[in-house]
């Protein structure tokens, strides 16, 4: 029995130091076609059980139109939200034990961000987000933990045209603390009891509705803005007093599509010209970690100034990857392959508790 518990404890420790190895992880999540649309032609080739994907422009056939991809994981349209989230849950969980975590959707907009980070509008429980998910299990954990004395706080920021606007929840005393805001209005931002998670959530729709959203050709819900909220974890251990504080950070990124600077108004290009500098930022920090460069460039923009504490290598990231399957995207869907293709090769150094 003892040996039993010898080999147990080696593949934990094995296992422990595969996740500690610090890369920065990529998961790949295809949308499904919507209900009602015509065209049901797919870019997508091919999807392995290892993350392998293929994609292909069917309008263009032959071999060379073929580009193979890998990354950690690849979810096809039929995934689920619980099943995406039961690949991050640990993730998650890791930031009761002091680990700084940050989980972010990137993708073209129209791609399935929005859905997989938060869920669609008035979703069924299973149809829950990953930050709804996180939430949940970030409550019912520290509250189960008998050794550990924990203060959870949730932050939401959304970062448009390169300002901030922010609301701070408790959710001790489960209110609102305080909110800061910057150009943005935030109706109904008064102090409001809360008794679960589910109402914490219902205050943060407040801030999500205030995202600045503009109809494009893409689509109607389409955001411009960032959107980030983190879960401040300090933590007390009952039994030699010593603490912790780490956060979670989750980001549903602006959209990454190219703008065509002679086909939009000019409030709408300053977005875009906003949108492409924090992600073109957001870029050079990875890569610059990456080159494990001295300077890191985190105060080139809003977005990575926030992410700070929660990229590097004390930190653990994970890059879920948004696409939409439809052939009128291949060449966006293209470039965001690219990009995450070139994080995936990221080795940012060994991820350290902060205990
Ligand atoms: P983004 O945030 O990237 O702009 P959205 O999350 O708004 O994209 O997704 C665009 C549309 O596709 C929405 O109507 C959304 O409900 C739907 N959608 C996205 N992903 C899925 C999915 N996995 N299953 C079902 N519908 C999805």
């Amino acid at each position: 029995e003892s040996y039993q518990a010898a080999i147990n404890e080696n593949k934990k420790l094995n296992n422990e130091i595969q996740e500690l190895k610090g890369n920065i992880r990529v998961y790949c999540r295809i949308r499904p076609f919507l209900p009602g649309q015509k065209e049901k032609k797919s870019i997508i080739d091919y999807i392995g059980e290892n993350g392998e994907l293929i994609v292909a422009n069917p309008s263009k056939p032959g071999k060379e139109s073929r580009r193979n991809f890998k990354f950690n994981k690849v979810y096809g349209p039929r995934a689920t939200q619980a099943e995406v989230y039961g690949d991050i849950q640990q993730l998650v969980q890791s930031v009761l034990d002091g680990y700084n975590v940050c989980i972010f959707a990137y993708g073209q907009t129209g791609s399935g961000k929005t859905y997989t980070m938060s869920g669609p509008d008035k979703g069924s429980p299973e149809e829950w987000g990953v930050i709804y998910r996180a939430l949940n299990d970030l409550f019912k954990i520290s509250q189960s933990r008998s050794t550990y004395k924990y203060d959870v706080r949730v932050q939401m920021v959304e970062i448009y045209n390169e300002q901030h606007l922010m609301l701070i929840l408790d959710l001790r005393t489960l209110g609102i603390l305080a909110t800061t805001q910057s150009s943005l209005a935030v109706p109904d931002a008064n102090v409001r009891q809360v008794s679960d998670p589910a109402d914490v959530l219902g205050l943060m729709e407040i801030g999500f509705k205030n995202r600045a959203r503009r109809s494009t050709s893409m689509n109607e819900r389409s955001s411009r803005s960032h959107s980030v909220v983190t879960i401040h974890v300090h933590g007390t251990d009952l039994k030699d007093g010593a603490s912790l504080n780490a956060g979670l950070h989750l980001v549903d990124l602006a959209g990454c599509e190219r703008v065509d600077p002679t086909d939009v108004v000019a409030d709408r290009l300053k977005e875009a010209q906003h949108i492409n500098k924090s992600l073109a930022a957001l870029g050079d920090v990875i890569f610059s970690l990456s080159a494990k460069s001295v300077h890191v460039p985190f105060r080139n923009s809003k977005l990575t100034q926030v992410l700070q504490t929660s990229l590097g290598g004390q930190a653990k990231t994970l890059m879920l990857v948004q696409l939409n399957p439809e052939v009128p995207c291949y060449s966006e869907s293209l470039s965001t392959l690219k990009f995450a293709e070139r994080v995936s090769g990221v080795e940012l150094g060994p991820a350290r508790s902060c205990k």
